[in-house]
């Protein structure tokens, strides 16, 4: 306000608006400026590793992805609904890049978001529970209304480390969404988390109110650099 109550002054005595209306214009300009502020820090909380959005996501690579399932889902009452989504696909499908659309809608929709790797995850929780500041992490965690886990499968797990990402997906379950993606079919997941048992129990808690998108194909990357490398050849 401080900022612009001059320069809107002048524009409202030169329209002879009264005061109550200049009022309101700088009012909502503060009003609108919080909000894209607000936004843009849950954006920069949230660590994205990129900034892809649905703008530039080619729904047409992808056979079988419903487009509407995943503008619905952009509308995040999946959050509120304290419901999961997991995508799995070989890599180079675009999972990151949908989960980071996703994240970022969310963060638009005012949720709180955080944006890790499995790996990194399970790195931080470890060391948390070193340093005897594991409950203080899970409480910040739980702060979070989206978790998206991103790369999961591609490194195993200890024991330790398996039963602490365990904790995490249980303490969210059916009160806070967690967006998980990974390059494993859920048969295998048990490659990933040591002993039968605690797979089927994670699975069973991640899949139970869980909107499940299979993106498996061509990887995107691949494609593209063999299309680059055609039209390079017939230049
Ligand atoms: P994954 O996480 O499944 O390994 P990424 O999301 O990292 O794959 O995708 C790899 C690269 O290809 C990224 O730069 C991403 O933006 C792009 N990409 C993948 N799929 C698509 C798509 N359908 N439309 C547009 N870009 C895509
Ligand atoms: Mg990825």
């Amino acid at each position: 306000m401080s900022a612009e109550f001059e320069k809107l002054g002048r524009e409202a005595a030169a329209a002879n608006e009264d005061y109550e209306q200049y009022l309101l214009r700088l009012t909502e300009l503060e009003l609108s400026a919080r909000a894209s502020n607000a936004i843009a820090s849950r954006i920069r909380a949230a660590g994205f590793k990129v900034l892809k959005d649905l703008d530039t996501f080619d729904f047409t690579a992808v056979a079988h992805l419903s487009k509407a399932k995943i503008l619905e889902l952009a509308r995040c009452q999946w959050l509120d609904q304290h419901a999961n989504v997991c995508l799995i696909g070989s890599p180079g499908t675009g999972k990151t890049h949908l989960a980071t659309a996703l994240g970022l809608a969310a963060c638009r929709a005012g949720k709180r978001v955080r944006f890790v790797t499995a790996a990194t995850l399970v790195t931080r929780l470890e060391e948390a529970q070193k340093l005897y500041q594991l409950e203080r992490l899970r409480t910040q965690l739980d702060k979070v209304d989206l978790l998206i886990c991103d790369e999961l499968g591609y490194l195993s797990f200890s024991q330790g480390g398996a039963e602490l990402l365990f904790q995490v997906f249980g303490d969210r379950y059916e009160r806070r969404s967690l967006l998980v993606t990974s390059n494993l079919p859920f048969a295998e997941w048990s490659k990933v988390f040591p002993g039968e048992r605690m797979t089927e129990a994670l699975l069973d808690r991640l899949t139970h109110n869980c909107h499940i998108f299979e993106m498996n194909g061509e990887s995107f990357r691949f494609r593209e650099s063999m299309k680059n490398k055609k039209s390079k050849k017939s230049e």
